[in-house]
Formats: structure tokens, C-alpha cells, sequence
């Protein structure tokens, strides 16, 4: 009897037009969601700056379009949540992730991928580059946030980058500009690292939207409140009108080959991507009751989770200390937020050791990124001038108007795994427990 309906149905299918794949899975585009109205590829060539809080020079939205941004992450709750109500809205969104999160939670980040988000980078564990003691160690801390980042994902990342607390420098503006890596800022900042109820949060991101006519919305995929906004945030973009911009990079971001080799040592037991196998076939239960995943699943994320220093972007309450580079434990316990898991057991002290000195780094510049003809000006307010050659059109080009075509700056499926066999690498419920124990105590 069941055979017969699913033959009806399959044939049903077929003679009405849809495809049996598109009938029997649910997939996007679909109907009744919000959907991507227009993807649009991204020429990072000499570090464009995007974002008109910071950098006024290519405002290619057009009225009521809304690009999704999540910073801060991959976390387990959070991102999960957020990349659910993305999916239930069949829309893509870009994560500037953090190198630390990144290696914590591979299996996350390699989610945001799949699903076929765009992913940049938000340095390596969120310190305020402008508070770097020298150039070189601010540009260790964005420089392994890519390598980082880029290991977690094991495939392509697009070459976007915004400033931890949305502040930058003259120094690495340009600098970035010559790794031809574009830079975002925000057109409207939701504020979510605030405590408020998540009602407040959906509410007052869609009156901000309202009011601006569209932007690049700014949001963090750490906290609770965010992922469970998100949805009523999407419903009341999709009631108003707006649209949703799916931000794609021309080209791949270039690692360096230095920090590379610096985040393996970090990345010690991280399987390369396809060469992870599920617990389940590694460590079976042959005796007694099996233990539910619960315990590690199901812990709710508290509502206090640490706030990222976001807060601080526009009026520093405190002075943050000089990082060094690389944090200690007794910084950990200081700044939790940028302090995700260890992915190995390697003491962060010990990274110290790999980091370029000063004269080593500088003729380590990157040989393989092409040298922009014309870089970006910086202004000593912070603001990007565009090369005099270079239009919006120039920089931004639409390359979907209805539907959506593969981010060329994130593969939907990661590179080839190596043959390699999976080396011992800390279980999800191991690593919550830490988490739990890192900001919250025993
Ligand atoms: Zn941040």
C-alpha cells in the first residue's frame, strides 16, 4: 500500500513539473521563504572597504536589500541555532569567525560552510588590533585568525575581515589592502551583546532597518538571544519587504605559508575535512546503560554568556591591555569570550615560540597575493577612499539575481580530504564540558 502512494507520488511529481529530488527533499529555493534576492561577487582586490559606519566608499545596496553578518564565532548553541533559522528562510548570511572559535568548534564552522555561507575571518582571538603593541603583533593576530579559520574550514575562505570592536588602524588598512582583503564594517549594529530580552532585539533591529532603508546588518552568533530572534527578525524582514544580499568573494583567500605552519601546531588532532569519523563508530558501549548526549547537547547556554568586545566599539569604558601574542591563562580567565577550547593540548604560551619576529615576518611578505595596482587611501578618520580607478561596479558585481549560485569564496563541499588517519581529537562532549568549566567555573 505505501508503495503504491509513493509511486502516485513520485509520479505525480514527475508529471507536474518538479523534479523527484526537489518532491522528496526540502530543499531552497522555496516557496514561502525569504530566500536570497541577489547574490553579488566581491573583487577584494586592494582591501575594499564596505560598511558605511567606517568605510563610505561602495554603497552597493540597493533600497530595502539587507545583508546577514554574525561575528565572533562558531559556538555550538548559538551557531547552530542561527544556521537552523537561516536554513528555515533559505538565506545566506557571512561569519566573521575567530581563528580560536574556529579551531574549538571545526565541526560548526564546517556546518557554516556546507550550508553554503560565506565565511571570513575576525582575527585570532579578538584583540583589538589599534591596541597592538607593535604592527607585527597586530598583524600575527589577524594573520593567524586566517590561517586558523581556514584550517578549521579545510577548504576556501573568502578574503573578508573586520576589526574586533569595529576599530582599525591606518597600518593595517593598508596592509590589509596589499593582501587584497576586503574590509567590512556595518551599516547597522544590533547591539545583541547587550542583555534584553529577545523580543527587545528583534524589535529594535527591524525599527533600525526600517529607518535606514537597508544595510549590512551586524550580529554575533555567540549568544542565545540572537539565534532565537533571528527567526522573528527574518518573519519581519519577509513582511516588510526587504530583500536579502548574499555577499560572495571573486577569488579564495591567500593563507601564508608562516602562520600555516604556526596554527598546524595549534590544530594538533583537528581531522582534515572528510577524515572525521562519527563517535559513535570510534567508541561504541559494549556494557552498562549508554551515556545520551544529552548531557552535552541539551545544556542550555546560559543567558550570561561573556559579552564580545563589541561594546566597546565606539566609546572604550576601559582601557584593554596590550595583547601579546598569543593569550595566557591568566588572560583567558580575564577575556573568555575570545577563549574557546583548546583544539590541542598545546599550552597557548607555547605559540609564543612560532611567532615571526619583527624581521623574519617583513620579508615574509605575501608572495603569493597579487600587489594591487591601486590601494585604498586611508583617512585619519578611519574612512577608506576608494582607488581612483575603481567604481562600485568595478569592485561589486551581481552574479544572481534570483536565485543563488555557489560562493566562490566558500566551496559548498570542502576540499578533498587527505588520507591521512584521524588523529585523537577531543569529543564535542568534552569540549562543552570545558567551555562550561572556562566561563563558568567548576
Ligand atoms: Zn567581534
Amino acid at each position: 500500500m505505501a508503495l503504491r502512494w509513493l509511486v502516485r507520488g513520485c509520479l505525480f511529481a514527475l508529471l507536474s513539473g518538479v523534479s523527484a529530488s526537489a518532491w522528496a527533499q526540502d530543499t531552497c529555493p522555496k516557496a514561502g521563504t525569504l530566500g536570497v534576492s541577489r547574490t553579488v561577487e566581491i573583487d577584494t582586490t586592494g582591501g575594499p572597504g564596505f560598511g558605511m559606519e567606517h568605510y563610505k566608499a561602495y554603497d552597493f545596496l540597493q533600497d530595502k536589500e539587507v545583508v546577514l553578518t554574525f561575528d565572533d564565532g562558531p559556538q555550538k548553541y548559538a551557531t547552530e541555532a542561527v544556521l537552523k533559522a537561516l536554513a528555515d528562510e533559505c538565506v545566506k548570511a557571512t561569519f566573521f569567525s575567530i581563528g580560536k572559535m574556529a579551531l574549538g568548534y571545526p565541526e560548526i564552522i564546517r556546518e557554516v560552510a556546507k550550508a553554503g555561507h560565506t565565511i571570513g575571518t575576525h582575527t585570532w582571538s579578538h584583540k583589538a588590533i589599534a591596541k597592538a603593541k607593535t604592527f607585527e603583533e597586530g598583524r600575527a593576530e589577524i594573520e593567524r585568525g586566517i590561517s586558523g579559520v581556514h584550517r578549521a574550514v579545510g577548504g576556501p575562505i573568502a578574503p573578508f575581515f573586520r576589526f574586533p570592536t569595529l576599530v582599525d588602524t591606518q597600518e593595517a588598512v593598508a596592509y590589509l589592502g596589499k593582501r587584497n582583503i576586503a574590509m567590512f564594517s556595518t551599516d547597522i549594529d544590533s547591539n545583541d551583546y547587550r542583555p534584553q530580552t529577545v523580543d527587545h532585539l528583534a524589535k529594535s533591529v527591524v525599527a533600525k532597518l526600517e529607518k535606514r532603508g537597508k544595510g549590512i546588518i551586524l550580529m554575533h552568533d555567540i549568544h542565545k538571544r540572537t539565534a532565537q530572534a533571528l527567526p522573528i527578525i527574518l518573519a519581519q524582514i519577509k513582511a516588510k519587504g526587504f530583500k536579502i544580499v548574499h555577499l560572495t568573494a571573486k577569488a579564495p583567500l591567500v593563507t601564508l605559508a608562516e602562520f600555516d605552519e604556526a596554527i598546524e601546531k595549534e590544530a594538533k588532532g583537528l581531522p582534515q575535512v572528510g577524515a572525521e569519523r562519527p563517535m559513535s563508530s570510534v567508541v561504541k558501549t559494549v556494557g552498562g546503560a549508554a551515556p545520551s548526549d544529552a548531557a552535552a547537547n541539551d545544556a542550555s547556554e546560559p543567558e550570561g554568556l561573556p559579552a564580545p568586545a563589541e561594546e566597546n566599539a565606539h566609546a572604550p569604558t576601559t582601557p584593554l591591555p596590550a595583547f601579546p601574542s598569543a593569550s595566557t591563562p591568566a588572560e583567558k580567565s580575564a577575556s573568555p569570550e575570545a577563549s574557546p577550547p583548546a583544539a590541542s593540548s598545546a599550552t597557548p604560551g607555547k605559540q609564543s615560540s612560532n611567532e615571526p619576529s619583527g624581521a623574519a615576518s617583513a620579508s615574509a611578505q605575501p608572495a603569493q597575493a597579487a600587489q594591487p595596482s591601486a590601494l585604498p587611501v586611508a583617512s585619519s578618520d578611519g574612512t577608506t577612499a576608494p582607488p581612483p580607478s575603481m567604481t562600485t561596479a568595478s569592485v561589486v558585481r551581481t552574479v544572481s539575481g534570483n536565485g543563488e549560485t555557489e560562493p566562490s569564496g566558500t566551496p559548498a563541499e570542502p576540499a578533498a580530504a587527505k588520507s591521512e588517519p584521524p588523529a585523537p581529537h577531543k569529543s564535542l562532549m568534552e569540549r562543552a564540558k570545558e567551555t562550561w568549566k572556562l566561563w563558568f567555573g567548576e
